[in-house]
């Protein structure tokens, strides 16, 4: 790319938004120039404005050090700034969905975490490599809300990549699910600063995580979905039942899944050669932050493992191992991802990444 597209970060200085400029800063493509937050931090030099709770293991990028923080509900600060907003602020349902179609009115494409417009019907939620197609909706969508060059995409919860990309290898090999349980153990940093208290969480497990159950049975239905004229309607085909854990790890989410194929069953060789065989249009167009494999599989019977596996890929590979028989359903395997780089910012690069490649940001 001749020139770098400009990019603003919403919610810079929280978990999500750190992340997003630990990844972005040598990002071949984006440049971010403008960084926003709440009120307490609008005004502050970057770097002032997050002493004291930088959680990355690099030292804060020196080009963003000294970038004035504005508040993110003044979006006309953005205007001629940047094209891409990437939106990680934590605010009430409500506020959210209206900051985000103030954005996407105002011309921006936006690219958000929150999940507070995954349910809005004309609003794609992209896992780049399984509903890449979903982003034909767009034209529809600009057309339906008045919007220029604006849009509105979202990510999914950070709770279910580590499923979704190996069953859609087996979805798209011909092997259609009818059932899935699964256990998730999710790591601190899902949770934003400062998270659970550590009195509550060390030495324990936390399994109420109700708010996030619904998520991973819901999401991924509309995941699996088609476009409708102007809207995608969700493929609910496949019954879940998810138990969500908040577990003492830092970074990290594991999903424990058992699942019963919807007709004819691949035998064990076959799933590991559907896994390590998948592929998709990110990889395809090489986009700067597809993991090459997307999927990982590894035979050891200890691993996946959240220190040793959640980099892999730059963060963004999902890693499965421990598959076997099931005794109930059909198999069993664990899945894991890093939940704040492919379970949130990285996630949302690559779907911008696509977004570009599309043609849908100029
Ligand atoms: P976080 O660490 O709590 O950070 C929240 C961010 O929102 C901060 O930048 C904060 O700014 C900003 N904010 C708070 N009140 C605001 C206001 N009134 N106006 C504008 N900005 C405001 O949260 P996080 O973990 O980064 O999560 C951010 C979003 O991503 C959430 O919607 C979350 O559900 C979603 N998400 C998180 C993860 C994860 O793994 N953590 C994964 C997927 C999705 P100040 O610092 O100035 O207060």
């Amino acid at each position: 790319m001749e020139k770098k597209i400009k990019v603003g970060v919403i919610g810079a200085t929280g978990v999500v938004g750190q992340n997003y400029l630990r990844l972005l800063q040598r990002h071949p493509w984006f440049e971010v120039v403008h960084l926003a937050a709440s009120p307490n931090s609008a005004g502050k030099k970057y770097a002032d404005a997050v002493a004291g709770r930088w959680h990355m293991n690099v030292d804060i990028p020196e080009a963003y050090r000294n970038i004035i923080v504005e508040d993110a509900s003044n979006v006309s600060k953005a205007v001629g700034k940047c094209k891409i907003i990437f939106s990680a602020v934590e605010l009430d349902k409500k506020a959210i969905l209206a900051l985000e179609e103030e954005y996407a009115g105002k011309g921006f494409a936006v690219v958000s975490n929150n999940s507070a417009h995954r349910a809005t019907e004309d609003v794609p939620v992209i896992i780049p490599e399984i509903n890449h197609s979903h982003l034909d909706i767009i034209p529809r969508q600009r057309k339906k809300r008045g919007w220029k060059d604006g849009l509105l995409v979202v990510k999914p919860n950070c709770s279910i990549q580590s499923y979704m990309l190996p069953i859609f290898a087996f979805i798209k090999a011909g092997y259609p699910i009818d059932k899935m349980i699964l256990a998730t153990l999710q790591a601190v940093s899902g949770a934003g600063y400062p998270g659970p208290a550590s009195i509550d969480l060390i030495d324990n497990v936390l399994p109420t995580l109700a708010g996030e159950e619904d998520k991973s049975e819901v999401e991924p239905a509309k995941i699996l979905g088609r476009i409708e004229g102007d809207r995608i309607v969700s493929d609910t085909s496949i019954k879940i039942s998810a138990h969500c854990n908040r577990v003492a790890v830092s970074d990290g989410h594991i999903a424990c899944v058992s699942l019963k194929f919807a007709g004819k069953k691949p035998g064990m060789d076959e799933i590991i050669g559907i896994w390590r065989n998948f592929s998709s249009l990110p990889q395809e167009l090489k986009l700067p932050a597809a993991p090459v494999p997307p999927i990982i599989y590894r035979d050891e019977p200890d691993r996946p493992q959240p220190r040793k596996d959640r980099d892999a890929g730059n963060g963004m590979a999902i890693t499965v191992g421990r598959l076997r028989p099931c005794n109930v359903l059909d198999i069993r395997f664990v899945g894991l991802h890093h939940n704040t780089v492919r379970g949130a910012a990285g996630g949302a690069i690559l779907t911008a990444e696509l977004l570009v490649a599309k043609g849908f940001v100029k």
